[in-house]
């Protein structure tokens, strides 16, 4: 049998590092990322056969968890019928009503086929739409790998120490003003100088990819006035936090109406899939009805379409999100529970079906410098102590984990009992 360190070092010899998306490399937590086989529910098997309970569910995306009998099933019949045409099909109109009937804020919805095109895309629109240059983030928020978001980034930069990444042209980054996440007076002020130059605010309206940090009252609604009163954009990245946190994702949870949305992750089903949408005046700018380009050969594909249809099937019937925040709950404040019993300081987060834990004495954490603060030496030892008994967390302080309707209270119970015994040898 092929170790996982086998395939490892067979890897490097033909991709970067030996992966395709950097935080999988185990960067930030040192040692050999584990090769995985195969999944189904809540459980990977890596190549030599040992299961884990999974946390990281793709990144976000298998909120149904792995290979759900109704979304495989979804996946196989599309695929009989051809795999790409170039031209539309009517599964495309089925998704993006479900999108804007489940999203509101959402009246027109251009598919992509992943994250980054999102909010690269929204970012031109509102560039395009304003007429003006300058946008808006926020240090430790990530928007995927776009020149103008790749700007004191979250995720893998970070985990990786690479926030400012070489190759993005300074005449670029320029226009990327960066704040403190949970922390309206400096938006204001920005504003109040340059608020007619700015486009609009790309924000994560729960930040997943700093660890989770939760928005603290009167920050999204805070943005939300500026961008009318300036007429700037407001940008959601509900790339992860979309039909995650809530069926109408954080702009349901705390009632707050971005302008544009962007979205992925879970609207794929685990199939290659992003989206962008909003109002109507604004959408309606992109070509073929406005100006503003925006393409894919293999955007709104069919089979891609299906497993994100089949998913949002399973998540819109009445009491998922419900049972799946217990779920969430009940794994945090156990987590929560163990930490305080093994005298380790820790706290966390959980919504919807996204949490966050911190080894740090602060009873909150709402930006990335108190993310960074923490504990990151408990985290190393945490996460490997876990990996070992089965149980696979997010191999990165710098990102959310991920509960799926597909864990079990006894999944639940052996990760906690798992917990209890690492932190107590931390
Ligand atoms: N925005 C957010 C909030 C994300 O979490 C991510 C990916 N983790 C992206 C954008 C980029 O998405 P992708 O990796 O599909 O390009």
């Amino acid at each position: 049998m092929t170790t996982s360190h086998e395939h490892f070092m067979a890897a490097q010899q033909y991709i970067p590092g030996g992966v395709n998306s950097p935080v999988r490399a185990f960067k930030g937590v040192g040692g050999d990322p584990v090769f995985i086989a195969r999944a189904a529910g809540a459980y990977l098997y890596d190549t030599e056969g040992k299961r884990y309970i999974d946390y990281v569910g793709s990144w976000g995306p298998m909120i149904v968890g792995h290979a759900h009998p109704q979304v495989i099933k979804a996946v196989q019949e599309s695929a009989t019928q051809g795999l790409s045409f170039g031209a539309p099909t009517p599964i495309e109109t089925q998704l993006a009503k479900k999108i804007c009937e489940f999203m509101p804020s959402i009246e027109l919805v251009r598919m992509v086929n992943s994250g980054t095109e999102a909010t690269m895309s929204a970012i031109r629109l509102a560039r395009g739409y304003t007429k003006r240059d300058k946008i808006i983030k926020f240090s430790g928020c990530y928007h995927g790998h776009a020149d103008s978001l790749l700007v004191k980034a979250g995720s893998g930069v970070l985990t990786l120490g690479l926030p400012n990444s070489p190759g993005v042209p300074a005449s670029l980054a320029e226009h990327t003003l960066t704040l403190t996440y949970n922390d309206i007076e400096p938006v204001k002020q920005v504003f109040s100088t340059l608020g007619s130059q700015i486009a609009g605010i790309i924000v994560e309206p729960v930040a997943g990819n700093m660890n989770c940090v939760l928005p603290v009252p009167g920050f999204l609604s805070g943005l939300r006035e500026l961008c009318d009163e300036y007429g700037s954009v407001l940008i959601f990245d509900e790339v992860m936090t979309g039909f995650r946190v809530a069926l109408g994702g954080a702009q349901a949870y705390y009632n707050v109406k971005p302008d544009l949305t962007t979205l992925g992750k879970v609207i794929g089903g685990g199939m290659p899939v992003g989206a962008f949408g909003g109002k109507r005046e604004i959408m309606e700018q992109i070509a073929p009805l406005g100006p503003i380009y925006q393409a894919g050969t293999l955007s709104g594909n069919p089979v891609a379409m299906a497993a994100g249809l089949a998913t949002l099937e399973i998540i819109a019937v009445p009491g998922f999100f419900a049972e799946l925040s217990q779920k969430t709950e009940y794994l945090v404040t156990g987590l929560l529970e163990q930490a305080k019993n093994a005298q380790i300081p820790m706290t966390g987060v959980a919504i919807g079906g996204m949490f966050g834990y911190f080894f740090t004495q602060a009873d909150r954490v709402d930006n990335f410098d108190q993310v960074n603060a923490c504990n990151i030496d408990y985290f190393k030892k945490f996460f490997h102590g876990m990996l070992k008994k089965g149980i696979y967390f997010a191999p990165s302080a710098f990102e959310a984990g991920f509960v799926s309707s597909a864990h079990t209270q006894a999944d639940l119970q052996t990760t906690l009992a798992a917990a209890e015994q690492v932190l107590a040898s931390l």
